[in-house]
């Protein structure tokens, strides 16, 4: 699932080529895709607006438009957005004023496309947590204090914090050398300031590299994330640590792959 570097990869490449243009045609090949509202009133709402915003609020996209509201998008598991696009393989493609199309494609039909009067009104965007960049050590030393649960799932729970899905918080953990079973409250100090360094350093590595191509995430321009090549331990299962040379172990935790150093990682 694209997790925040491969969303905001999208949200920086969509503000150089669709801000500032006009959505002229909505074209719908499976309205299933759509959640709110029905599919005139998706079509009446969006066509003849101008987007005049790119917003990311954890995996979420958010365009704003020039009639006051937003068209919310979420890729969830599959969900893609090319362009320019072709109008035809996607579920849901928007021409705009530049006579391109930008695709919504999404195999498995699991994304998200709403028209809203306000992004921020979303249920699950007003339950979000705080966003890695915007964490500072104190606050997340106190938000890990009352935790009992265990580390990893906690990582990936999006009202705790927002943006990190299974494969950065695999990574990072790997990085600051915990394990993932190990109960959030049981961090020393000293590890909980590795630990958000490391995922803030591993987001940003994430961004760099324009995200990590696996299941069905491609850039804008449908090239693939180059991410992928510098992972340490996600889909290594078997492999050499690179630190250690120990092999790569993966357990299901959640019904999660989870992928660790049973040496690096205590
Ligand atoms: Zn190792």
């Amino acid at each position: 699932m694209p997790e925040l570097p491969e969303v905001e990869t999208i949200k920086r490449e969509l503000g150089k080529v669709i801000l500032g243009k006009k959505i002229t045609e909505i074209i719908i090949n499976n309205p299933k895709v759509i959640k709110e509202p029905g599919r005139s009133d998706f079509v009446k709402g969006l066509k003849n607006n101008t987007i005049k915003n790119i917003l990311r609020k954890g995996k979420l996209l958010i365009l704003e438009l020039s009639s006051g509201k937003d068209l919310a998008i979420h890729l969830r598991m599959t969900g893609q957005l090319v362009y320019p696009g072709n109008g035809k393989t996607s579920r849901v493609s928007f021409r705009l004023s530049d006579g391109e199309i930008l695709d919504f494609n999404d195999r498995r039909l699991l994304g998200e496309l709403r028209l809203l009067d306000k992004w921020e009104e979303l249920k699950f965007v007003k339950d979000m947590g705080p966003e890695p960049f915007d964490l500072g050590i104190e606050k997340f030393k106190e938000m890990l204090a009352k935790k009992k649960t265990k580390i990893k799932p906690l990582l990936m729970d999006q009202t705790f914090i927002s943006g990190v899905g299974n494969l950065y918080a695999a990574e990072a953990l790997f990085r600051a050398r915990i394990h993932p079973e190990r109960p959030a409250s049981s961090l020393s100090d000293k590890e909980k300031e590795n630990l958000l360094k490391e995922i803030k350093d591993t987001l940003k590595e994430a961004i760099e590299h324009k995200g990590s191509s696996i299941d069905q995430y491609v850039q804008l321009s449908g090239q693939r994330g180059d991410y992928v090549k510098y992972h340490k331990v996600y889909g290594r299962e078997g492999k050499p640590c690179v630190v250690c040379k120990a092999l790569i172990k993966r357990t299901s935790m959640g019904g999660r792959g989870t992928y660790f150093c049973p040496k690096c990682q205590r």
